[in-house]
This record gives structure tokens, C-alpha cells and sequence, in this order.
């Protein structure tokens, strides 16, 4: 769409876009919660959440022209004589989106405390990282579904244990070559590298990673993410005993997963193995 990493979709990607969409709630708890976000979220929310000191060159911020009719005039005359009028715009109380779960946990906060046995959620959003390039695996606008797991430590080792047995045959059903591995963020800065150690010395992320083409660098396409009690102590959930809540959730990257499948099996449905087209209702 004339900038790096920024794509129309066709009929046929938002076919299997919406195929795979389907499967993956056939994997979802019934108990979980569905909620939809949009591409934005409160900018002090995110704030609150500690994403300026961990990933602040990824954020996008929404910024408008905010000022009296007169000085958006001058803003808007300044480019209609070739200059600039962005020099004018400041910050809304907006960011873009930069993973799909960051609003679900001020929500739950206002809930109060955890029912016995936590909280599950199926959340989707368009998200925005500023991590703009040219390869078809690394988008600055893309889809990110999430499965949330929210209650007492026992629950969400549980529950990452529990995906992590069942992403293997998940990759089968797609028939998608795959591996697990651990994983870490890419944490800014140089303190960045040090939360970037300890997360995976902890083993607190994994991922899912499959090659689109022979001996290609292997893509991640879904995550498996455990917080720990950092959410639960930034926006005060306890758990049923009064314990910080811990928190964790399994990413899948929309994009990537559709990606993998037309660069695996190809651009012509029907020759898609069959027991992809049987999971994906093809
Ligand atoms: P990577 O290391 O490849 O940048 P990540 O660790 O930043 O991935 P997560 O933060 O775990 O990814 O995001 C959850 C999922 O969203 C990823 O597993 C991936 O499938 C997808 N994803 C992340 N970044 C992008 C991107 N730039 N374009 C498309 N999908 C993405
Ligand atoms: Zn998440
Ligand atoms: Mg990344």
C-alpha cells in the first residue's frame, strides 16, 4: 500500500484468513470470554503498562492537529505550499495497538477480585509495531488473536503447559513444518538485553516456528507467554486467596500463519493437503 510492511488483503488470503479464524475458535475453552478491541488503545493504559521501557521504538502514537480552527488553517496552508503540516500535530490520548491483550487487563481490574479458577479470554486485534520492512513475514499492521489465561499460578502454568502440548497438533492439522523453542522479546537498549536473559533463563517465552521454504530462517508464528505477577501487580488483580493474579497468553500471529500456508502448500486451495483443507473446512 505504498509504505513497507503495510498490505491490502485479497479475497482469497481473507478466505483462509477467516478459515484459520474459525479453527482456532474450535481450540478455544468454552468458558472463555470473547472481546474484540480496535487498532487503538488508551495511550495511559499502555503507559501504565511499562511499554515505554521495554519496547518504546516499536510504539505508534496517534497524534492529531488539536489547535483552534485558525492554527489547523495554517497547518493545512503550510502544505498546500509544498511544506510540511505535520510540525503541527501533537499526542491524543491514543496509541496504536502493539499486542492484541494489553486493554483486557485494566478491564479485569475493575472487576475486582478472580472468580475460583481465573479467567479465560479469546481476544483479537488489528495491532501496530514500527518495525517497518520489506519481507512478507515482518508487517507493521497485522492480526493478532489471543488466547488469556488470568488466575492463580497453578492455573496459568496449567494452562501454558496444556498449549504447548496441543500447538504440535495444531501445526499437523495445517500441515506446517514446526518447531518449539524458547524465545525472548526484543527488549530495547542495552538494559533490554539484560530482561531479555532473564526471560529466557526463566523460560518464560516460548514460541512456535515454522520455515516458509526449505532451509528459510524459521518465522515465529505463534507465542506462549507467561508474565508471571507482573500485570497482576500493575493493575492490582488478586486471585480468589487475595494473591497477586498471574497472567499469561498464547499469541497467534494471523498474518504469519496465513502467510505460511499459501508459502507452503501454495496459492491453488485445492491442492492443499487434505487434512489442512479438512481443519480448515476448505
Ligand atoms: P519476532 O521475534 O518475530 O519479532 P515477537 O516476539 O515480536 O516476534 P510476539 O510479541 O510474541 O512476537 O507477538 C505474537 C505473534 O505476533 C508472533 O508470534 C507473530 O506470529 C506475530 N508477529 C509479531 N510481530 C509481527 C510482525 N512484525 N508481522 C507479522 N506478525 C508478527
Ligand atoms: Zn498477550
Ligand atoms: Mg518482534
Amino acid at each position: 500500500m505504498g509504505v513497507d510492511g503495510v498490505y491490502a488483503r485479497t479475497a482469497l488470503y481473507a478466505h483462509v484468513v477467516e478459515r484459520l479464524e474459525s479453527y482456532i475458535t474450535r481450540q478455544r475453552d468454552p468458558t472463555a470470554e470473547i472481546m474484540r478491541f480496535p487498532p487503538v488503545m488508551s495511550r495511559k493504559q499502555l503507559e501504565k503498562s511499562g511499554y515505554l521501557k521495554s519496547f518504546p521504538n516499536l510504539l505508534g502514537c496517534v497524534c492529531a492537529l488539536h489547535g483552534s480552527e485558525a492554527s489547523i488553517r495554517s497547518a493545512v496552508d503550510r502544505y498546500d505550499n509544498g511544506g510540511d503540516w505535520t510540525s503541527s500535530v501533537t499526542s491524543s490520548d491514543l496509541v496504536l495497538s502493539p499486542a492484541a491483550c494489553y486493554p483486557v487487563y485494566p478491564i479485569v481490574a475493575t472487576r475486582g477480585q478472580l472468580p475460583a479458577g481465573g479467567l479465560q479470554f479469546d481476544i483479537e486485534a488489528d495491532v501496530f509495531r514500527h518495525e517497518p520492512s520489506r519481507s512478507l513475514d515482518r508487517l507493521q499492521s497485522f492480526r493478532m488473536r489471543e488466547f488469556v489465561r488470568i488466575g492463580s499460578p497453578q492455573v496459568i502454568v496449567e494452562f501454558r503447559e496444556s498449549w504447548m502440548a496441543k500447538a504440535p497438533l495444531l501445526a499437523a492439522d495445517l500441515s506446517l513444518p514446526f518447531t518449539i523453542d524458547v524465545a525472548n522479546d526484543p527488549f530495547f537498549g542495552r538494559v533490554g538485553q539484560v530482561m531479555a536473559v532473564s526471560q529466557r533463563q526463566q523460560a518464560l517465552k516460548f514460541e512456535l516456528l515454522i520455515p516458509y521454504y526449505p532451509s528459510a530462517p524459521p518465522t515465529a508464528c505463534m507465542s506462549f507467554n507467561y508474565h508471571r505477577e507482573y500485570f497482576g501487580q500493575v493493575w492490582s488483580i488478586h486471585d480468589d486467596k487475595g494473591e497477586l493474579a498471574h497472567t499469561s497468553c498464547v499469541a497467534f500471529g494471523i498474518d504469519r500463519l496465513t502467510v505460511a500456508l499459501f508459502a507452503i502448500h501454495g496459492l491453488d486451495l485445492e491442492k492443499w493437503p487434505a487434512v489442512t483443507k479438512a481443519a480448515l473446512g476448505l
